[in-house]
């Protein structure tokens, strides 16, 4: 008989691949072998041709539902006529990283057994199997096998080692396996937890009552506080000195109607095995405090996602609780606690209780952040817990090649580990100018280095002078004596969307973003680029304007209408009611005086301006605060059916420039003839898009490219989303939208990897 040998990649483990295997090769009276590695699965099958072959097609046709096969090799070898067919021991031969596994929200059947009076595991928070559980939150390193998790010291009981050992177990190799006779216990802390109550009905009780509990979850705490309570959600917000940035709630999936009206696309966004916090159109009347998410048209929601919250929202429900807000467990916009004992001191004065456990968590991921575009695809907002660290595979230029380590940018910061052809992305890490974060920068580098087990060769980091990220990134190079390559911002945001896309070049890159710095010294930000993966021109932008106080103008967008005011009008602007409160005279001073007031072509600068101009965000507690209110006064089908304000294009400097003045000077007048900001923003908003889409194919004319790549942070505008590309194709061009990463900041790594190793 023959025998074949298979190597399978992608991701197959901590997934139900071997048992998956063996059942496969059991019905069809195959002999043979799988094993995992720290290289993929291998598998050897013996037996007739044709049980081979069905063997063959079967493996990908039939593969568990989390896992993800990225290529499968098959060798035929010398027959060994035995019978049976087993699984081997691990082998953990280093070599070629397999892909690590990310974390799985709560399966429907360990949910079942979760509330099932008669199953052992009744009511034990810690309840998993193959299809579902934490994964890259306790990986100490790779093979994922127990030893080598957080879950190496439980021990475990004869019944589970049974399961974890029967191939026809749903718990078959399930590393994190236990049960209330072996595994992790909860425990409650607080000064007014009642001595030896139920940890999870007693912090029910404290929640319902008002006060705020740190719950430690998958990727780090929560902080959690009932969503319908006014008094309580303030609190929170005071003590975790969050002011205005929208905090998630968790709810029961059988609840979450009465909070918000989610399409069956957001729905079934809700219930994936990811569990992200999904961007939802609120309900009127809705039962959430007003201080959960101020002025937000629609409301971050996620479903319970480990058994924990399920059994504390069955908990709550007798006490009428029916959602809780749930934010990282931090103070302000540090990392999420990780550890107790962390938690414990760095969470003192904020919460009254903590739940706690005693399983630790290796690394932090904080919960991911996905809206749903009317097309039905969903936009990534924040890849982190349950998708991060899956890898972007690099097809065409930048392949192969060295160990390329990206640095990414200082804001919404993730970092990448490109090797072979997988660019691994990092969870969310944050804001690197914060001390604590900046920790949490070094230690992802070193997760990613340490479990993809690959030393970075190359560096790369953002253009930017002054990024503490590409401070890192110069300092490290420096040390280790390894090459260092500076990716424009912009190019760095359009290369990653090709590399998504498999996109070679040239292309036409349309960059809507906030602020990065450009190779001429001064801020872009609404860019339109030709290049490929090594290089690129600048062929187009919005008219630049002067950002009076520099950063300072990011959290006083008031000060940005002034300044794009006075472009527009010279000395002889208009007033504008909405500016009255300010200091404009100041600010016009220091305008004329050239003071402080470096130039930008930012697009999302543009937003905080017209947005300050319609009086929705003078001020900005968090940024683009203004910008995303602008947006929400107004509908995307009312942006399509809306006259555009005045624009212009024109060429200058062998460049297209999309006339920012004109587009001031429509708001301004339109805002006179007594229209409300719903119209003022439809109308803007129109103006915009048919701008860049007209400047789009001039410049796409003008260089012979047809293929338009579409990212930035202001792409999570969802007008912009739907509408752009829309009259991008109208316009004859193929535009391309970010998929597998995020528009924003969090998605420019991959771009910085791919262009270092095309660069080289
Ligand atoms: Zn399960
Ligand atoms: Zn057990
Ligand atoms: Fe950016």
């Amino acid at each position: 008989m023959p025998r074949r040998r298979l190597h399978v990649d992608g991701v197959v483990q901590g997934v139900g691949f071997r048992p998956f295997v063996y059942n496969l090769a059991g019905a069809l009276g195959l002999a043979g072998w799988v094993s995992n590695s720290s290289r993929g699965v291998f598998i050897e099958v013996e037996g007739p041709v044709g049980a081979l072959d069905g063997f063959r097609a079967r493996l990908e046709a039939e593969a568990p539902p989390l896992s993800r096969i990225m290529s499968v090799s098959e060798a035929a070898v010398a027959a060994q006529g035995g019978v049976g067919f087993v699984i081997r021991a691990s082998d953990d031969a280093p070599g070629t990283a397999t892909l690590v596994p990310a974390d799985v929200a709560t399966c429907a059947d360990c949910l079942r057994e979760l509330r099932d009076p008669a199953d052992r595991r009744f009511g034990y928070p810690f309840t998993n199997c193959t299809s579902c559980g934490p994964r890259w939150t306790i990986i100490d390193r790779i093979p994922y096998d127990r030893p080598f998790t957080s879950m190496a010291s439980f021990e475990m009981c004869a019944a589970c080692r049974a399961e974890y050992e029967d191939p026809r177990d749903r718990r078959f190799h399930a590393q994190p396996n236990a049960c209330p006779a072996c595994g992790p216990r909860l425990r409650l802390v607080g000064e007014a937890v009642a001595a030896g109550a139920d940890p999870v009905d007693e912090a029910a009780r404290l929640l319902a009552a008002g006060q705020i509990a740190a719950i430690k979850g998958i990727g780090g705490f929560h902080l959690a506080v009932r969503a319908d309570d006014e008094a309580a959600v303030a609190r929170l917000r005071r003590r975790k000195r969050r002011q205005a940035k929208p905090l998630a709630v968790m709810a029961p999936a059988d609840r979450v109607d009465a909070l918000a009206a989610p399409t069956d696309a957001e729905r079934a966004a809700l219930a994936a095995p990811d569990a992200p916090i999904v961007l939802v159109t609120r309900r009127q009347g809705a039962p959430v405090a007003p201080s959960v998410a101020p002025r937000r048209r629609r409301l971050g929601v996620m479903l319970p996602y480990a058994p924990l919250h399920h059994l504390l929202f069955d908990a709550l429900a007798p006490h009428g609780v029916s959602a809780l807000v749930m934010t990282s467990g931090n103070l302000g916009d540090e990392p999420i606690c990780l550890d107790d004992d962390e938690a414990m001191s760095r969470l003192s004065d904020i919460a009254d209780l903590w739940l706690l456990h005693d399983r630790p968590i290796r690394r932090r991921a904080d919960d991911s952040v996905v809206r749903v575009a009317g097309s039905g695809q969903t936009v990534l907002i924040r890849r982190s817990r349950g998708i991060a660290p899956a890898p972007i595979f690099v097809r065409g230029r930048g392949r192969g090649g060295p160990p390329v380590l990206a640095a990414g940018a200082d804001l919404k910061n993730t970092v990448a580990l490109l090797k072979e052809d997988r660019c691994f992305v990092s969870p969310h890490v944050g804001d690197v100018g914060d001390l604590a974060t900046w920790d949490f920068f070094r230690e992802t580098v070193r997760t990613l280095t340490t479990l993809l087990e690959r030393e970075p060769e190359v560096l790369a980091c953002d253009l930017h002078p002054g990024y503490l990220s590409s401070r890192w990134a110069r300092q490290a190079a420096a040390e280790r004596g390894l090459p260092l390559v500076e990716v424009q911002h912009h190019h760095a945001h359009m290369v990653a969307v090709m590399t998504e896309h498999g996109l070679e070049g040239p292309c036409l890159g349309v960059i809507l973003d906030g602020t990065g710095s450009g190779t001429d010294g001064t801020i872009w930000g609404g860019e339109l680029l030709v290049g490929d993966r090594a290089g690129f021109a600048r062929v187009g932008h919005l008219s630049t304007f002067a950002l009076p106080g520099g950063d300072a103008a990011i959290r006083h967008p008031w000060r940005t209408a002034v300044s794009c005011l006075r472009e527009a009008y010279g000395d002889d602007a208009p007033r504008v009611p909405a500016l009255s409160p300010y200091d404009v005279a100041g600010v016009r001073w220091m305008l004329s005086r050239g003071l402080r007031a470096p130039r930008t072509s930012s697009c999302g600068r543009l937003f905080d301006a017209v947005a300050a101009l319609c009086g929705v965000g003078c001020e900005a507690r968090y940024e683009a605060e203004g910008a995303i209110a602008l947006t929400a006064a107004t509908t995307t089908e009312a942006v399509r059916r809306a006259i555009p304000l005045a624009w212009e294009v024109s060429e200058a400097a062998g460049a297209t420039v999309i006339d920012v003045p004109t587009l001031i000077r429509g708001v301004a007048r339109a805002l006179r003839g007594g229209a409300d900001v719903a119209t003022v923003s439809a109308r803007f908003h129109a103006a915009l898009i048919a701008s860049l889409a007209e400047a789009a194919r001039r410049a796409a004319a003008a260089h012979g490219v047809t293929r338009v790549v579409l990212g930035g942070g202001s792409l999570q505008n969802e007008h912009l989303w739907t509408l752009l590309p829309e009259a991008l194709a109208e316009a004859g061009l193929r535009p391309h939208l970010p998929r597998a990463l995020p528009p924003n900041d969090g998605g420019i790594c991959v771009g910085q990897a791919v262009v270092a190793r095309a660069t080289l």
